[in-house]
């Protein structure tokens, strides 16, 4: 029985290492007694994934035994791994970092991720040497965007054996996101604490190298998470993505109150405006203002910011998002030529 029971957790894989968690060595104290199956998962770091590996567990397990009682205890005990619980992650892995500029929007769907990998796109055609943390835990987009999707960054330790994560390098960037890491419906589950501790490892615990600039997107909306991050994390500055539309510009005096509020205190370097007209490919100089006009100048005014680029909406900025390859690669497109302009 004890063998088959092994061979049932055989069946589940760490997706971080893409090994499964006996040969990992996470699996120990197996007993079988009466109709009671029990274990230890021996975790070596505080893992954020530790809570659905457990589920898988007791789901393959239930449904190979459905008459058996599954206890699962979780446990973390540290190796010679140095470092590696999130709450103690130091800043070594951002040493040759320039500036950390997060990418924040007061609402979802106003195409913050379509900015901030365009803009990394953009940076990195322009010379820069750029890294791209996607720390949006509700909905990472980066992997789909980037045509990276399914990919799996490698884990490595360095001399003093902490565990450290290698981004994915397309189109001249650093990519990392939580999504290489979890399915979408695993991301929506993770909330509060275990959030803050993933999105601090995809930032603290990946090997960058050096960088002019490392880019956050960060989740929409202005809750715990961004306050702990832009804590943590030593943020230079904000750029803010907003489309002209009357309910995100409320919500991005939210976003800018919160930059300043004394407690976070950074600066924000802008607005981007996004979807800021309309220009239908067979018009290509025809602009329609669906969304409205103005109302992103009026808040860049009121708060003393600036608007850093207008981007208007165009079929193929979706579609090349769509496709993994975003459109700002081509210097002569519209979203180029508004984000090329940009500097820090
Ligand atoms: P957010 O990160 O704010 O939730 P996304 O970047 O995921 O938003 O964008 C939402 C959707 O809008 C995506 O399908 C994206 O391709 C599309 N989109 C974003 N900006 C534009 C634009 N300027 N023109 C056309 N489609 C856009």
């Amino acid at each position: 029985m004890q063998q088959k029971v092994i061979d049932v957790l055989s069946g589940v894989i760490h997706p971080a290492y893409q090994e499964n968690i006996v040969r990992l060595g996470l699996v120990e104290n197996l007993k079988v007694e009466g109709s009671r199956i029990s274990f230890q998962l021996v975790f070596t770091r505080k893992d954020p994934l530790a809570g659905s590996i457990k589920e898988a567990c007791r789901e393959a397990l239930k449904e190979a035994f459905p008459q058996y009682e599954v206890q699962i205890l979780e446990l973390v005990r540290e190796k010679k791994a140095k470092n590696t619980n999130p709450a103690e992650l130091g800043m070594e892995q951002l040493e040759h970092v320039g500036k950390i500029i997060v990418i924040a929007s007061g609402k979802g769907g106003v195409g913050k991720s379509t900015v901030a990998v365009n803009l990394a796109v953009s940076l990195a055609r322009r010379g820069y040497k750029v890294g791209l943390a996607d720390a949006d835990v509700y909905g990472p987009s980066v992997p789909k965007m980037t045509g990276t999707e399914g990919m799996m960054p490698q884990a490595l330790e360095d001399e003093e054996g902490q565990q450290l994560i290698l981004p994915l390098e397309k189109y001249g960037v650093k990519w990392m996101s939580i999504g290489y890491f979890a399915s979408p419906e695993q991301a929506l589950i993770w909330r509060g604490p275990m959030a803050c501790n993933a999105l601090k490892q995809i930032i603290l615990q990946v090997q960058w190298g050096e960088l002019d600039y490392l880019l956050i997107d960060l989740p929409p909306g202005t809750g715990d998470i961004h306050i702990t991050l832009v804590n943590d994390i030593p943020v230079d500055g904000a750029v803010i993505v907003t489309t002209p539309q009357a309910v995100a510009l409320a919500d991005v005096e939210k976003g800018i109150n919160m930059f300043r509020n004394p407690k976070i205190d950074k600066h924000i370097y802008g607005i981007v405006e996004n979807m800021a007209w309309f220009t239908p490919a067979e018009l290509p100089d025809n602009r329609y203002y669906i969304f409205g006009k103005g109302g992103s100048d009026a808040i860049a005014a009121k708060y003393g910011i600036e608007i850093l680029a207008r981007i208007p909406l165009v079929q193929s900025i979706c579609e090349k998002s769509d496709d993994g390859a975003p459109e700002a690669l081509d210097a002569n497109s519209v979203i180029a030529k508004a984000l090329d302009n940009i500097v820090f």
